[in-house]
This record gives C-alpha cells, structure tokens and sequence, in this order.
C-alpha cells in the first residue's frame, strides 16, 4: 500500500489535520494506497517554505553553473529510477508501459537537460544610444512558482513546469492532479536525492478546492502555471485576481485532422489512429475530429474501422498494449455518457463505445470511432479525453478551414495533403497554436506551446516558459558621459 505524503522543506509530511483519501488504480478500482489530503494550512507551510528559500537567495544567487549542475543531477536521477516511475505510472494512471517507458520518462528527464542548457545560455539584449547611454535587460526569477498539473501524463507534465521554473531560480510549491499523486510523490524523493536546498521544492497533494484554490489565493505565491480543463483555468484566473498572480494558462483542446484526398491514405490512418488512441486518449492535443475529404470519406472510413477493431485494449503493463483503462470510474462514466449524447444527436457508432466484453472491471473503454456527425454536434465540439474519434466531411480547403475554425478551443491543428502550398495555407488559417504537416505530435523543446481562444492564455517551452515567463525583464539604463538632468527650484 501506497502512502503518500506532502514534502516540504526537504520533509515528508503527513497532512496537518492528518486527513487523506484514498488512491485507486484504474486497472480495477481497487485502493492501493492513501494520500495526504492538502488544506489551506498545509499550503500555507509550503509557501512559506518556498518564500523563504526564495528570499534567502539560496537558489536563485547560486552561481548559474552550480544551479545548472543541480538541474542536470535531476534529469540523470529520473533516467536512475525511471523503472520506479514507469511502474507507478502505470499502476496510477493505466497509460500503457510501452508508451511510458518510451516516451514520458525519458521526455522527463530532457526537460531538466533542456532547462539547464536555457540557464547558461540566458542572455539579455544590450541597446546603445548615441555613444551617450548604454542600456541592457537582465532577467530575474520572479519568486515563488505555484505549479498545478492534471493527471494525464502526470510525471512527464509535472517536470514540463518543475524544471524551468527551478532553471530560473523561483522556488516552486507543485500541486499535483488528485487522481494521480504517485509519480510525483517519486520526484519528491528524486529532488531529496538531489539534495535541494529546503523549501526550494515543495510539493502538496490535495483536491483542487482544497488544496489548489489556496494555494492560487496565497499572497506569497507570485506566479501560478496551470495546466487542466478550461473551466478551472477560468476560476483559477478569478480566484488570483486579489494577488494580481501571473498565470499560464494550458487548458483544453479538441483539435481538427485535416485529411486531403491526395495523400498517402495508409500514413494518413497511421497518424489519425496514433493521434487520438495514444495515452489512452487521454492527451491535450488529440486530434479527436478527424476532417475527410469527401471523395475518399467511405474508403478511409472502411480501412480506419478495421484499424481501430485490432487495437489491442488491455493490461497496461503488458508492452505489446496500445490502449489501457481511463484513469478513473468517474472519468470513464464521462466518456461513457458521450456515447449517449452522440446518439441522441443523430452520430453513429461505428466501433466501440462501451467497456469490452472480457474487461468487468477497471475502467477499460474500447477505442470508438463515431461517423454520420456534424460540426454542430457536441460529440464534435466538447472535450471527451478518451479513446474516441469523431469523423466529419468536408468539401474544399475553404470548407475544412472554417469547419476546423468552428470551436472555442484552439490548440492543435494538424493537416494531411501532398500539396505544399496548401499545406502551409492550411497551417496558417487554423485558429490554434500549434500545427502538424503530414506527421503526429513530434515536438522540439525549444518551440512554443500552447493554445489560442479556449485553449489557453501564453507559451511555455524554449525561452517563453523560462525567461518569459518564471523570469521578469528588468531594463538598466546607465549614461556614458554625464547625462542631462532638467533642474527643478532653481
Ligand atoms: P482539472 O482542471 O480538473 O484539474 C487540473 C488540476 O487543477 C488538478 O491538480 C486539480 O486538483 C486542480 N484544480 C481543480 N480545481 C481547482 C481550483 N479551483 N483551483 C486550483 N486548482 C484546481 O483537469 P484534469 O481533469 O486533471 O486534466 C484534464 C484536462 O487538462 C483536459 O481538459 C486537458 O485538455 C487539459 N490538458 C491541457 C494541456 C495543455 O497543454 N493545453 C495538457 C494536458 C491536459
């Protein structure tokens, strides 16, 4: 059994009032361990904590190499114990290992190699005017970084925030999502091992109104990066308006494939399959309303389907499984539900829509696939966070262009076509923040991410995450020959 607790100050802590809830896996919903369950108070010592360690200048005054080498410890710490980290995300989150072990992990442990190379090569521009004044921008942690992340690729997310803002100095109080606290609960053992200076990280465990709330509200948290659902980012960016924080907003997506008739229809269903059936369905930037042109809709629907019945749905341990159980009873209800809203509105479903036979337990969901939908559709507008794709028509490039743009959310685009110019014209009207050509999601860290419209407010990654967010510009203006001061009383 599992018992997760806070860590602060470089401490294990249980929760003040010793409340805790209870952790389930989702390949049975059974309790594999307890939680501490974070109130204001424990929130309250973390901050502090953070404040402290942030003003004693311990971190964010240690010499740039000394901080880089302590960032770098941390990557080579993850890739030490990323067994432990794959077998705890797997038992907490039922992503399945081959999709861990490949990717999240190893991605985790590159974003602290990739912060730590930010670090030494940060630099600020220099302006000269005239000869007469030299002026020049440094960059400055801004303090204490509240961090709240959700529970779809926990670890790999967390270490996305965790190490730029470390890289540039704040001290960092990290909430993690409540229905996944395991894997962070081993990046707080990583950062002990990595020997930190206390209170630079701080990690609380709790529900979002519990723990996250009070910790968006706390006076001596300057920053709060938010990665989850639209409607909590709304009420985060209320609820810190009293302490005027500075947020990053990554919040939800539903995102269009765009597939033109002249492509490479088997690479086409290899991208449209992994783009919306990886980790579960449970990502961001799925591509979850795939966009066919009219004239090859019924081929490519006939070869997708016999794609997504031989997706192998099972144990997410076994390497060989592409889909595993969704993270929790209630998430998988959710998803559940929208079979029923599809229907309702007139959608087919052509592949799957409910648990499969041999799985009673956990919360398996058979990969789906919905046809006969419409743009208007709330199968085709709302965030599902499943394994289920939703097929539309569309005529013309104009056509897919406005049907794609016909959402709140705005966060990937991707398109399929040989031809180069429209391909780019394509990429260039999609109202989001990110776009694929002919491939899946395949990111470099140094790009911006992030979304437009609903689905989020700034960019992380590169130098956004880091100088332009965790750090503040300061401008220093110094004359080169005595310069003119305007007398003032005489
Ligand atoms: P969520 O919004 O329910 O929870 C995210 C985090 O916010 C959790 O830690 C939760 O405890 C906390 N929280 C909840 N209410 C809060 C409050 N009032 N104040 C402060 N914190 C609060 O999201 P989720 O269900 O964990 O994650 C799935 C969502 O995240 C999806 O919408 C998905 O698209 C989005 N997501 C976006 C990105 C991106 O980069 N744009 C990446 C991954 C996931």
């Amino acid at each position: 059994m599992h018992n997760v607790q806070h860590y602060i100050n470089s401490t294990f802590v249980p929760s003040h009032s010793g409340e805790t809830f209870e952790i389930l896996t989702p390949l049975t919903n059974t309790v594999i361990g307890h939680c501490a369950s974070g109130q204001p108070v424990d929130i309250d010592h973390a901050a502090r904590a953070a404040r402290n360690a942030f003003d004693s200048g311990v971190w964010s005054k240690m010499k740039v190499k000394d901080r880089a080498k302590k960032i770098r410890t941390i990557g080579d710490l993850i890739l030490k114990h990323a067994n432990t980290v794959a077998e705890l995300e797997i038992e907490d989150t039922g992503i399945p290992r081959a999709q861990i072990t490949k990717g999240a992990i190893p991605r985790a442990a590159d974003n602290f190699y990739f912060f730590a190379d930010q670090l030494e090569a940060l630099r600020g521009d220099a302006y000269t005017v005239n000869d007469e004044w030299l002026n020049y921008v440094i960059y400055r942690p801004v303090g204490v970084a509240g961090l709240i992340t959700p529970w779809n690729t926990p670890f790999m997310l967390e270490t996305w925030k965790v190490a730029p803002a470390l890289a540039s100095g704040c001290t960092v109080v990290l909430k993690p999502a409540e229905w996944s606290p395991l894997s962070a609960s081993q990046l707080c053992k990583i950062m002990q091992e990595a020997d930190l200076p206390p209170g630079v990280f701080n990690c609380v465990h709790g529900y979002g109104e519990s723990a996250g709330a009070p910790l968006v509200a706390h006076p001596m948290v300057n920053l709060i990066s938010f990665t989850g659902e639209t409607t909590t980012g709304q009420i985060i960016i209320k609820n810190g308006a009293d302490t005027l924080k500075r947020y990053s907003m990554e919040l939800g997506g539903k995102s269009p494939n765009i597939v033109f008739a002249d492509v490479d229809m088997e690479r086409a269903i290899d991208g449209a399959l992994w783009q919306v059936y990886s980790l579960n369905g449970e990502r961001c930037t799925a591509a979850s309303r795939l966009f066919l042109q009219e004239s090859i809709h019924d081929e490519f629907v006939k070869r997708l389907a016999e794609r997504v019945k031989n997706i192998k749905v099972g144990d997410p341990n076994d390497m060989s499984t592409e889909v595993g159980p969704l993270i929790h009873h209630e998430h998988w209800a959710r998803v559940r539900h929208y079979m029923d809203v599809a229907r309702e509105d007139g959608a087919t479903i052509l592949v799957g829509g409910d648990r499969p036979a041999d799985y009673a337990k956990g919360n398996y969901f058979l990969p789906t696939l919905i046809t006969n939908a419409t743009n208007n559709m709330r199968i085709a507008q709302e965030e599902v966070f499943g394994p289920v794709l939703t097929v539309m028509k569309f005529k013309d490039e104009h056509d897919a262009i406005r049907q794609a743009n016909d959402i709140k959310y705005g966060l990937a685009g991707y398109v399929w076509t040989n031809d180069i110019e429209r391909a780019h014209r394509v990429a260039a009207s999609l109202e989001c923040g990110m776009v694929w050509i002919n491939a899946q999601n395949v990111r470099d860290l140094r790009l911006p991410f992030g979304g437009s419209k609903w689905s989020g407010i700034g960019r992380e990654g590169g130098e956004l995450s880091f100088k332009e967010f965790f750090m503040e510009a300061k401008s220093v203006h110094l004359p080169l020959k005595p310069a003119h001061v305007p007398r003032l009383g005489g």
